[in-house]
């Protein structure tokens, strides 16, 4: 897959080239990273990239000209997606991450900076990301998240398909408890049944773990999930 961010900070994704499994991705080829920073397209003397905003108020705003051109810089492949990371904009969830990684050969991350973008910035995107009700100073982490998220996803990056589908929010419910060796560490023990041996008996007491967890941690999703069940 091929990941292009349109980026202020290009120094700032260096660090997922070297992250663990993510890194290693990058390294097999599974993914490709370019980042284009927009100051490169800038034409003024000074490369400004900013400029205040019309009608006056705080802060400064992203100008449409040099992120239009490094959008456009940028090669097109068949499959591809824009994104626009927003506070403003739709929730990330685990199911667009599978999607966007389903789907697509291409995704294209815009990050803001400052007070935001310039309005018409938003018509280069498909959808509006938000990873979360609060607001970053960039869209730098934001899509990291994203890419973190989608290359994890992609065929070979991690051990096993089951990890992948018997993970939190694959299917609504959130994942079962796991333990691993001692079997008692400081007074603090292992579930009987996860020491039995009988795979059927484990099988439903994880089954019973995810919805208990689900129905504690998260109601709203429990919710979801029990409706989907009645259908
Ligand atoms: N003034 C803007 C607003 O109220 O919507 C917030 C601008 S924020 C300081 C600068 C940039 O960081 C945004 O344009 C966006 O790219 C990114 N950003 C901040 N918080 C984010 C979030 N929760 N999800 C996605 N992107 C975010």
């Amino acid at each position: 897959m091929r990941l292009d961010v349109v980026s202020l900070t290009p120094e700032a994704f260096a660090p997922l080239q070297g992250l663990g499994v993510i890194g290693r991705a990058f390294a097999a080829g599974r993914a490709e990273l370019h980042v284009h920073n927009p100051r490169d397209f800038a034409t003024d003397r000074y490369r400004k990239v900013d400029d205040e905003p019309y009608g006056g108020g705080a802060g400064m705003v992203l100008k449409p000209e040099p992120v239009f051109a490094a959008f456009e810089s940028i090669p097109v492949q068949p499959r591809r997606r824009t994104l626009l990371m927003s506070p403003q904009g739709q929730p990330l969830a685990q199911v667009d991450l599978r999607r966007w990684a389903a789907d697509y050969d291409q995704l294209v991350f815009l990050c803001g900076h400052y007070e935001g973008f310039d309005e018409r910035i938003r018509s280069l995107a498909d959808e509006e990301v938000s990873i979360g009700d609060f607001v970053l100073t960039g869209g730098e982490l934001p899509a990291m998240t994203i890419i973190n998220g989608v290359v994890r996803l992609l065929p070979g990056t991690v051990g096993t398909q089951a990890c992948l589908e018997e993970e939190s929010h694959s299917a609504l419910l959130l994942e079962h408890p796991h333990y691993t060796r001692p079997a008692d560490f400081r007074g603090m023990g292992v579930p009987d049944v996860l020491r039995s041996g009988d795979h059927g008996a484990i099988a439903r007491w994880r089954a019973e773990q995810q919805e208990e967890r689900t129905r504690e941690r998260r109601p709203d999703l429990y919710a979801r999930w029990q409706e989907k069940q009645q259908n």
